[in-house]
């Protein structure tokens, strides 16, 4: 009998999420009803959102104990009851944190692997990464030539394509990291024109020599004391982009910013956005991003843990920072 492996919740962190508040269990695969698919799972995208659904009432639902953890990914069916797919199928949607999965077919989308390979679903195509720094950055809040933009957990999946974005459109770009490790990925293989060690530096004084004109846009993935800073120097008729607040999802009660009142005094805004707001424009994003890609403007270096077993660890990772670029799992 064929098995699958998953990681489920052992026990609802109360703070910090630690590799003990999971395990893996294994269950019989069983074969595909009707409407089902059943999928190999290829790879998982280990995305932030998923320690929000570890806690009693989070935004994107949550996981119940002894329940399988939430997660995207893509893989390739195995069988299919829905006649929509056929074995072979690569495919997107919410496999979970698990070695094969037996879903509903409408939960799933197909992608297309001559544009990239599966991996990059997740990545550079992926909605959770390349489409959230697209949309994030050049809808909500937009970016011009010469204009000064700075990123937050720049050298994360997200903050590594929105750099680049940036500079595509011909933007100074100053990204925020920890550590002189992921300074040097985002001088030398994102190229961005300046980077903040924000472990190491006091972040307001380096970006007062570095942005001595105000801030024109942040791009905001961490929230917390970080954001308090950009808006003390944003420039007149600057923009924040609220993508996320990684340094808040680990707490109970999540902190605003105190000098909210800068909006106002520099005729700022500050938008925030969800991805799925512009699914029906995905495609679209997805095939500038391959443009890009192709003429190679645009890469996204992939961090993957290989086997189902190592997925809590690299949820761990994700909010210590132990990785560049794309954090993923290979089940
Ligand atoms: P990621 O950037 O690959 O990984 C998270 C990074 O955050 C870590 O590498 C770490 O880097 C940094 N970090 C963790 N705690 C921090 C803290 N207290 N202060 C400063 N930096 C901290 O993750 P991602 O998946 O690309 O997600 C980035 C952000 O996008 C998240 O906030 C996520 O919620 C958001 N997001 C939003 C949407 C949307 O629709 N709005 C969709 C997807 C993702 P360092 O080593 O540099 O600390």
């Amino acid at each position: 009998m064929s098995m699958n492996r998953r990681v489920v919740l052992r026990s609802r962190p109360r703070r910090n999420i630690a590799e003990s508040d999971f395990e893996i269990e294994s269950v019989a695969l069983e074969a595909p009803g009707p409407g089902q698919i059943s999928i190999d799972v290829g790879f998982i995208s280990v995305d932030a959102f998923i320690r929000t659904t570890l806690n009693d009432a989070g935004f994107h639902g949550t996981v119940g104990i002894g329940a399988p953890v939430t997660a995207l990914g893509v893989g390739r069916v195995a069988a299919s009851g829905d006649s929509s797919f056929v074995p072979g199928d690569w495919v997107f949607g919410p496999t979970l944190a698990q070695t094969h999965a037996v879903m509903p077919a409408p939960l799933f989308v197909k992608i297309d692997t001559t544009l990239a390979p599966p991996s990059a679903h997740l990545g550079l195509l992926g909605m959770t990464t390349g489409l959230t720094a697209y949309f994030g950055l050049l809808e909500v809040v937009g970016v011009a030539a010469g204009e000064t933009v700075v990123v937050s957990a720049a050298a994360g999946g997200v903050g590594s394509v929105v750099c680049q974005l940036a500079r595509i459109a011909g933007a100074r770009v100053i990204g925020i990291a920890g550590g002189s490790d992921k300074l040097r990925y985002l001088t030398d293989t994102i190229g961005v024109d300046a980077a903040i060690d924000y472990k190491n530096e006091d972040v307001a004084s380096r970006l007062d020599e570095l942005a001595s004109e105000g801030i024109d846009v942040y791009f905001d993935n961490v929230g917390g004391e970080l954001l308090d800073v950009m808006l003390d120097r944003m420039a007149s008729g600057a923009r924040i982009s609220l993508c996320g607040a990684i340094s808040q999802y680990q707490s109970s009660e999540i902190r605003g910013p105190r000098l909210y009142l800068r909006i106002a005094e520099r005729n700022a805004r500050m938008c925030g956005f969800t991805v799925d707001h512009f699914s029906a424009r995905f495609d679209e994003a997805r095939q500038r991003i391959v443009e890009w890609m192709r003429a190679g403007r645009l890469v996204l270096p992939e961090h993957v843990e290989r086997g189902i077993d190592r997925f809590p660890a690299a949820l761990v990772t994700l909010f210590d920072g132990g990785h560049k670029g794309k954090l993923l799992v290979q089940p």
